[in-house]
C-alpha cells in the first residue's frame, strides 16, 4: 500500500477538500497510473451530495472522478497490454466478474457484480473505492484504455465517461447519415453528443435552455439550434426525429421531447435526474415511438470510441481548472455554465 494525494468530501454538505488515501500496490494484473487530468461529470456533483441516496447512497469519505488519462507508472508482472511510461485512460469502472453475460458480451457495464472507479466496494483494501481527484489509481488491465496519441490530453478525459455515454447509444440506435437527431443539453454529456452525431453524417438540432449557447452549438456541429423554452420553435419539429439523446441532469417534461420523434422514432435518456419523470404513454403509442435509457459503454466499445476520436479528431472543449477551483466548478456546473467540461490539472495537486 502506498499513499496518494487526493481531494474529497466528508459529508453530502461539505465542500471536497485535500485529503490522503491510500492505494495498493499492483498485483500481477495491475496497472499503476500517474493521474495527469481528470474530467469533472455532473454524476461527480450528483453522487458527492448524495443526490442518488436512493439507489446508489454515497459512503464518506467520497474521492469522486471517473474521467482519467494519465501516464503508467507501474505494471504487475502479468499485465501485457501496458508498460511503463505508455499513456492510459480509465473510465466509470474497474472491475467486473468477466463471467456473466454481460461481461462475455463486452457489456460489463451492465454486470451485477460491477466495480465502479468510485464509490463501490473495494475488494483489496475494504472500504469503497476512490476516483481521479488524486494523483494515482491503481486498476486491473481489463479497465484501462489505450490513449491514441495525436489527441491533447485534457480534452481526451472527459472522453471516458462524457464520450462513451454519448457514442454507445448512438451506435446502437444507427445514427448516420439521412438521420435527423436531436441532443437535448448542451453540457458536457450534449456538446460530445453534438460532435458524434455531426461526425456520424446526421443532421443535428440542438435543443437548449440557454440561448447564449446558440452559437457554440452551431460551431460544435449542430445544423439547427432550438431554444427549448419556445414552444413555436418546438412545435416547428413535432414528428420529425429519428432518435433523441437527452443528457440533461435535473427533471424537465420529457414529453415535449417525445412528440418531436416520427414513427418508430427512438428518445434515449442519459442524464440521471434524481427524481422519476413523468411519461405521457399516449405519446409513445402514437407512432410506436420508443423511450430508452443507456448506461456508459463496454470497455471494448470504449476503446473503439477512443480510436473514432482520434481518426475524426474529436476530443471535449474543455476549461482546464486546478483542483483548487473544483468546488466553484460544482457551484457553476449547477448553474449550466459551463463551456463544456471542467479537466482537472492535476499536477495542481503537488502543492498540496
Ligand atoms: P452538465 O455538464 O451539467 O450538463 C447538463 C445540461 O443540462 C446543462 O448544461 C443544461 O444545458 C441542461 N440543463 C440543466 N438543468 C436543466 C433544466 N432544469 N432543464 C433543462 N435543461 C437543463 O451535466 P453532464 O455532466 O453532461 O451530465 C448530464 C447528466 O447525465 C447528469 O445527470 C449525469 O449524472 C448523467 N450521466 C449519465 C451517464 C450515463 O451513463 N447514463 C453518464 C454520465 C453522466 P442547456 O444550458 O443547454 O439547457
Ligand atoms: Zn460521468
Amino acid at each position: 500500500m502506498y499513499k496518494a494525494k487526493a481531494y474529497s468530501a466528508q459529508s453530502a454538505t461539505s465542500r471536497l477538500e485535500s485529503a490522503s488515501i491510500v492505494r495498493r500496490d499492483p498485483t500481477e494484473h495491475d496497472v499503476q497510473i500517474e493521474i495527469l487530468f481528470c474530467g469533472i461529470c455532473h454524476s461527480d456533483l450528483h453522487q458527492v451530495r448524495n443526490e442518488w441516496s436512493g439507489l446508489m447512497p454515497t459512503v464518506y469519505p467520497c474521492v469522486p472522478g471517473h474521467e482519467i488519462v494519465g501516464r503508467v507508472t507501474k505494471v504487475g508482472s502479468a499485465v501485457t497490454k501496458f508498460k511503463a511510461g505508455d499513456l492510459a485512460a480509465v473510465g466509470c469502472m474497474v472491475d467486473s466478474d468477466g463471467t456473466c453475460p454481460e461481461c462475455k458480451a463486452g457489456l460489463e457495464q451492465f454486470c451485477s457484480n460491477l466495480v465502479l472507479t468510485y464509490n463501490s466496494p473495494d475488494k483489496h483494501l475494504g472500504g469503497v473505492t476512490y476516483g481521479g481527484y488524486s494523483d494515482a489509481i491503481v486498476v486491473n488491465e481489463r479497465f484501462v484504455l489505450r490513449v491514441p496519441g495525436n489527441l491533447d490530453l485534457a480534452g481526451t478525459a472527459p472522453l471516458l465517461c462524457a464520450g462513451i455515454t454519448t457514442y454507445s447509444p448512438m451506435r446502437h440506435w444507427s445514427v448516420a447519415k439521412e438521420k435527423k437527431v436531436g441532443v437535448v443539453g448542451l453540457g458536457g454529456l450534449g456538446h460530445m453528443g453534438v460532435k458524434f452525431a455531426h461526425a456520424l453524417g446526421a443532421h443535428v438540432v440542438v435543443f437548449t435552455t440557454s440561448p447564449g449557447k446558440r452559437e457554440d452549438a452551431l460551431r460544435l456541429g449542430a445544423d439547427e439550434v432550438v431554444i427549448s423554452k419556445n414552444a413555436d420553435e418546438m412545435n416547428k419539429h413535432a414528428g420529425s426525429f429519428d432518435f433523441i439523446l437527452d443528457a440533461v441532469a435535473a427533471v424537465h417534461d420529457i414529453n415535449a421531447y417525445l412528440n418531436l420523434l416520427r414513427r418508430d422514432g427512438n428518445l434515449t435518456m442519459v442524464g440521471a435526474p434524481q427524481q422519476p419523470i413523468p411519461v405521457s404513454v399516449f405519446g409513445l403509442l402514437f407512432r410506436r415511438r420508443s423511450f430508452s435509457g443507456s448506461l456508459i459503454g463496454g470497455i471494448a466499445e470504449t476503446q473503439e470510441m477512443l480510436d473514432f476520436c482520434a481518426k475524426h479528431n474529436i476530443t471535449a472543449d474543455v476549461e482546464v481548472i486546478p483542483i483548487q477551483k473544483v468546488n466553484e466548478a460544482y457551484e457553476r456546473l449547477v448553474r449550466s455554465d459551463v463551456k463544456y467540461r471542467f479537466s482537472i490539472d492535476m499536477a495542481s495537486l503537488k502543492s498540496e
